[in-house]
């Protein structure tokens, strides 16, 4: 079903640093490779917007959040170590050790994380969880001064990974959350342009979903777009790892097809549709029941929305593809 082109494309996505406010080097892919099919344009939050049918009607519009978690340097001291906050949620334990690519001003400047070493930690400190102020980047610079050569306070940075495949059709990438999302939705567009039907369909890859408490990008784009339907794709966990709690989330396993959230928050008629078309055609799929999500709380439209988690991940980085 995924095309080697479309693959090629998304791991070239998922590759892209793009933490949320940073996002423009993803967005630019994502609009080439749309232009390709579709009437592109981009707003001023950073959208990237992908029409086909441009007068048809009714607009459903499909969204997913091209910006990704980083970091950004706070604080340069006197030997050129850089100090960092958190783009995103972040559970610091996992920043401990790794290599972390930071976009500089002129260019690409990659370092490491370091940490007080436990053969220095007091006995009773050594079982405590890092705090991110605990932790900084080391790149190699001998001060100050020769640090501010490649970097600068608020510049934004990822862990230096690339997508690896997995056995089982599975990838492993830092960036699924949500590039996956703008991925899907993008690939849906494509599949609707060549037989498009009556209806103006709108694909967009939103940003700054991880850091906004007011809609973010969604919300720009949703006011500009007026759709009378939207669906949303953004990842959720799978609950087939080691100790994951399924009476609270559910039964959802990586293969186990889309998960379609239901609730308070989302449209039953567009639940029902997408149910109902996936038991049409034999897709299987499981549900989630919605709790405050924090996509659909922030997309804020006269729209039907739905949330449709359509790819899991499992430690956030695993994520399972369909290929014929
Ligand atoms: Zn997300």
């Amino acid at each position: 079903m995924l095309s080697d082109s479309s693959l090629a494309f998304l791991k070239r996505l998922l590759d892209t640093p793009g933490p949320s406010g940073f996002e423009s080097a993803p967005a630019k892919l994502w609009r080439d490779e749309a232009a390709t099919f579709a009437d592109v344009s981009n707003d001023v939050a950073g959208n990237s917007i992908a029409i086909v049918n441009p007068t048809g009607s009714p607009t459903i519009m499909l969204a997913g959040h091209i910006d990704e978690i980083g970091v950004i340097i706070t604080y340069i001291d006197d030997d050129g170590c850089l100090f960092i906050g958190p783009i995103g949620g972040w559970d610091p334990q996992v920043l401990v050790g790794q290599r972390i690519r930071i976009m500089g001003k002129a260019g690409d400047v990659y370092g490491v994380i370091g940490k007080k070493p436990i053969h220095v930690m007091k006995p009773e400190d050594r079982k405590k969880a890092s705090d991110i102020s605990d932790l900084w980047i080391d790149i190699g610079a001998t001060s100050r001064e020769d640090a501010e050569r490649l970097v600068t306070v608020g510049d934004a940075g990822v862990i230096d990974s690339r997508t690896i495949d997995l056995p089982n059709g599975r990838i492993a990438s830092r960036s699924i959350d949500d590039r996956i999302g703008a991925f899907i939705v993008l690939e849906a567009l494509r599949r609707y342009s060549t037989q498009p039907g009556a209806a103006r369909v709108v694909a967009v890859a939103t940003t700054q979903e991880e850091i906004a408490y007011q809609g973010g990008g969604a919300r720009v784009s949703a006011t500009r777009i007026g759709p009378q339907m939207a669906i949303v794709v953004d990842v959720t966990h799978a609950t087939d790892y080691p100790g994951a709690d399924k009476k609270e989330h559910g039964h959802h396993k990586i293969g186990g097809g889309p998960v379609l959230t239901r609730g308070s928050i989302v449209s039953p008629v567009v639940y029902a549709l997408l149910r109902d078309t996936a038991t049409r055609l034999s897709i299987p799929f499981t549900i989630h029941a919605a709790g405050p999500g924090r996509t659909p709380m922030r997309f804020t439209s006269p729209a039907r929305v739905l949330r449709l988690r359509c790819y899991r991940s499992r430690t956030a980085t695993c994520t399972r593809l369909t290929r014929s």
